[in-house]
């Protein structure tokens, strides 16, 4: 029997298929959709989730033709979405299969079966230690009742109810000659995606980023703003070797332009772009320092109709939700991606919710978000008015670095002038007041690291 295909066919026609010819049970995928083009007939491959994160695809050999490409789409989100920068593709043998991808969609794969069929299998590899578990919101609180106090590690950085970041993309001139100057105006940090390798010899696209190199420079040793990684060049990469090279090659350009930070940057490979690697994403991010920060932001370009009316909606829901909101723009300026006009607006939205906002660079974002889900709260020892307790903070030192919140509860009967807060060496620790819920409360910070502290209420 031959059956005439469209070039993609989605599993789920393909499982109702097999189900009509074979009696076979139809196979649930949870979200994970397969295609396949090259004229392949359906009764030439069987998927199969064999396990959890597993992926079987078996191939039957068809004589003299060519291997068709399969087109796996995981799913990014929901109870079932995969960690889409730990999958691999391997055939019967082991062997890691190149996989094609797209700059800003890691978790559609597209590759072709192995040679004379056989079986292959899409899998995600569990980082050394496990993926990590992110602790509760108990395991960051203590309510203790012999002192009186309560304490917690705040949401967000200096308590404020979500956090805003402003990106830039392709290291553009107007970046520096308009972005830049009219956030300073704001006040507002963004990060900047930069591409700064040199320009290619072949290529006829010149480096914007090694034109003004001088002004990216100074720009990185003031560090009111953040750069990162949007690769060196733009244009994908072709093999390991060279997605290894656009990848590594950004990144130490950074790091020689910002030698007394954290290593850790965001990471997006660029809209538009392919790169075929046998690597898991997670091998470029871990070997660079580097974190995906490609996916869940919205375009703030002009031509996608409304923007500053959706950024109004948008950074409204998830002030509501306490979420990290991002955005991004391309070039800022007259008849180019966004207008000044229109920027500003958003900004000026922005600026309405300073007080509950934090708006700083992606990696400051992602280091606070990462150090607090890795953050546990514990009494050491309690008395009436003192307590000693202890922040145990898992992540790398080294490259999480950005402070944590710590916030107080100031009980009705207790004066916050009267709350000492000490570290481990006995220093006191400055606390600003503030609100929780509409309580009076007091603010301090702490580095993201295990350490004791104590609380006295003196007389
Ligand atoms: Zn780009």
């Amino acid at each position: 029997m031959k059956l005439f295909l469209p070039l993609k066919l989605l599993f789920r026609l393909f499982a109702v298929l097999l189900m009509a010819m074979d009696g076979v049970q139809a196979v649930d995928l949870r979200g994970v959709e397969v295609a396949l083009d090259g004229g392949a007939s359906p009764e030439s491959f069987e998927v199969e989730l064999i396990g959890p994160f597993k992926l079987q695809i078996r191939a039957q050999e068809e004589a003299g033709a060519k291997p068709p490409r399969m087109h796996v789409q995981l799913p990014n989100s929901g109870t079932n979405a995969w960690p889409a920068a730990d999958v691999e593709v391997r055939d019967g043998s082991g062997k890691v299969l190149l996989v094609q991808r797209t700059g800003i969609e890691w978790f559609k794969l597209s590759f072709a079966l192995p040679q004379g069929g056989g079986t292959c299998v899409v899998q995600a590899v569990e980082p050394v230690g496990g993926w990590p578990k992110a602790t509760s919101d108990k395991d960051r609180v203590i309510q203790d009742g012999v002192s009186g106090l309560r304490l917690r590690v705040a949401k967000w950085h200096a308590g404020r109810t979500a956090a805003l970041s402003l990106r830039f993309d392709d290291s553009h001139p107007s970046h520096l000659t308009k972005a830049i100057p009219i956030l300073d105006e704001y006040g507002f940090r963004g990060t900047f995606m930069v591409n700064p390798g040199a320009s290619e010899s072949g290529s006829r696209r010149v480096s914007d980023f090694e034109q003004h190199h001088a002004e990216w420079e100074s720009l990185a040793m003031k560090g009111t703003h953040e750069l990162a990684n949007h690769s060196a060049h733009h244009r994908g990469g072709f093999s390991d070797v060279d997605t290894e090279a656009e990848i590594g090659e950004a990144a130490q350009a950074i790091w020689k332009l910002t030698p007394s930070r954290s290593q850790l940057m965001a990471l997006n490979l660029g809209g538009g772009t392919r790169w075929e690697t046998t690597r898991t994403l997670r091998f470029y991010l871990d070997k660079y320092h580097q974190f995906d920060a490609a996916e869940n932001s919205t375009g703030m370009d002009d031509s996608y109709g409304g923007r500053v009316e959706n950024f109004r909606r948008i950074l409204a829901q998830h002030i509501q939700r306490g979420l990290w909101c991002r955005v991004h723009y391309h070039y800022i300026g007259e008849n180019l991606s966004s207008t000044e006009a229109n920027f500003r607006a958003a900004l000026d939205i922005a600026k309405e919710h300073a007080t509950e906002l934090w708006i700083a660079g992606m990696a400051d974002i992602h280091k606070y978000q990462t150090e607090r889900n890795a953050a546990k709260l514990q009494v050491i020892q309690s008395a009436p008015r003192k307590l000693s307790f202890e922040l145990a903070c898992s992540t790398d030192s080294a490259l999480y670095d950005h402070p944590l919140t710590l916030e107080l509860a100031i009980a009705p009967g207790m004066e916050a002038t009267k709350m000492i807060i000490k570290d481990a060496n006995q220093a006191v620790l400055p606390a600003q007041p503030g609100k929780i819920d509409g309580a009076d409360a007091l603010r301090f910070v702490v580095p993201p690291r295990t350490a004791a502290y104590s609380i006295e209420l003196t007389p």
